[in-house]
């Protein structure tokens, strides 16, 4: 009884009919520019900005055109230009280096530990050896490492923390909404996050004269005094005369869109938790296969799924991959050689220097990935399960061979 699977993994929830709504109006008024306001009119990107300002309890809050404008958006404003060294995760996705390779800095890449989340031990090495003074740091898959540790870390060595929460938004740690640890908070609204405007981006931050700058980056001419979530005009005196306008704004169409899908956030979260763990059980205690650990402090977001196959040969992973394809279960291998799809590897980067992580390759080489969208209902989810436990079983090598260097469960 061979199992199939015949869901998309890429075909999200559709847009709302009040969004679809609230982007029609928007047409009718023609007034898609952000700054194009009737006298007495709050732009819809402006009450957007306010909305999620309050949905995270930031002061202040800018939206862009992508995630990727709003990370090299918020290293610009920080004071990050041509030749400085940015720390940044060794296991994130190709926006990331390119947002610091973007305003003409490199990339420090920082180890990755076995719950997929920076290296605390090693950050603080490349901190002593590089002097850098930024983090960029991506939640990447949405998994989120000590957060208290981290900011003490950063806090002692003066280092500026911007947070990249393409895959955290709407999550908490500790109850604190993730992107408000850090000095700034960066989200997409890209199609496969976790609010839709096709294209789109946001940040978050307390410290006015960091939003002051980007607003102005962000291509607001003088028309800074109609942002309702950024800094009075006094704080733009000097900042709308010292930064160029770098246009990527954000136009009303997509914040009409996008202003319906704020307060579904939670209820987003939990739906997905809940697919999360379905696929979470499905696969504990499945010889070969390991799962990754999940802090207590974390309410995350399971917009997608990770497992490890430690110590597994490329041959016997692909086969695995296979037998899944084969049965409609779709799943991204982060050890190809060749960078596929949305999936590369830290080796794929080349303008940011070669740099040698060796136990995020021991990761990487046996880190399966999948995406779980909100169109599947928890059977899809224990079906998906079924079948990779299934190729995982007709798969598993014999694992008598040395485990990789870095792998601790292959040694047992
Ligand atoms: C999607 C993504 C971003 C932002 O991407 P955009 O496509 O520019 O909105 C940033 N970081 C990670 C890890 C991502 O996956």
């Amino acid at each position: 009884m061979d199992e199939r699977f015949e869901g998309s993994f890429t075909q999200q929830e559709p847009i709302s009919e009040e969004a679809i709504a609230a982007a029609v109006a928007v047409m009718r008024s023609g007034r898609l520019h952000r700054y194009n306001v009737a006298p007495g009119e709050v732009a819809e990107v402006a009450l957007l900005e306010e909305e999620f300002a309050r949905a995270t309890g930031a002061r202040f809050c800018l939206a862009v055109a992508s995630g990727g404008y709003a990370m090299s958006c918020a290293l610009r404003a920080l004071g990050v230009g041509p030749g400085d060294a940015v720390l940044s995760n060794g296991f994130t996705l190709a926006p990331v280096p390119g947002a610091i390779a973007s305003v003409g800095a490199h990339p420090v890449l920082v180890e990755t530990t076995e719950a997929l989340t920076i290296d605390l031990d090693d950050l603080a090495a490349r901190i002593e050896a590089t002097g850098a003074r930024v983090l960029l740091l991506s939640h990447m898959r949405g998994h989120v490492c000590d957060m208290d540790r981290l900011m003490a870390l950063c806090d002692a060595a003066g280092v500026s923390v911007v947070e990249d929460c393409a895959h955290t938004m709407g999550a908490r740690y500790r109850g604190v909404p993730s992107g408000r640890h850090g000095r700034v908070g960066c989200y997409s609204t890209q199609t496969y996050k976790h609010i839709n405007s096709g294209e789109g981006g946001l940040i978050v931050s307390d410290d006015a004269e960091v939003i002051a700058r980007a607003v102005v980056l962000s291509g607001s001419y003088m028309f800074y005094a109609r942002h309702s979530a950024a800094p009075p005009p006094e704080a733009f005196a000097d900042v709308r005369l010292e930064m160029p306008n770098c246009s990527g704004r954000m136009d009303n169409l997509r914040a009409a869109i996008l202003r319906p899908q704020v307060p579904l956030l939670e209820a987003r979260r939990q739906a997905w938790e809940a697919r999360y763990r379905v696929i979470e059980s499905g696969l504990a205690g499945v010889a070969g296969v390991q799962l990754v650990p999940r802090a207590a402090e974390e309410e995350f977001v399971g917009s997608s799924f990770q497992f490890l196959l430690p110590g597994w040969p490329g041959e016997a992973v692909r086969a695995m991959v296979a037998h899944c394809a084969a049965r409609g279960v779709e799943l991204k291998w982060f050890g190809a050689p060749e960078p596929v799809g949305f999936t590369s590897s830290y080796r794929s980067w080349r303008y940011a220097g070669l740099q040698d992580l060796p136990r995020t390759d021991a990761l990487l080489a046996g880190l399966i990935d999948l995406r779980l969208p909100l169109t599947f209902d928890l059977e899809d989810c224990a079906r998906i399960a079924r079948i990779i436990a299934g190729g995982v079983a007709a798969t598993l090598p014999g694992l008598d061979a040395a485990p990789p260097p870095g792998d601790m469960r292959a040694a047992e």
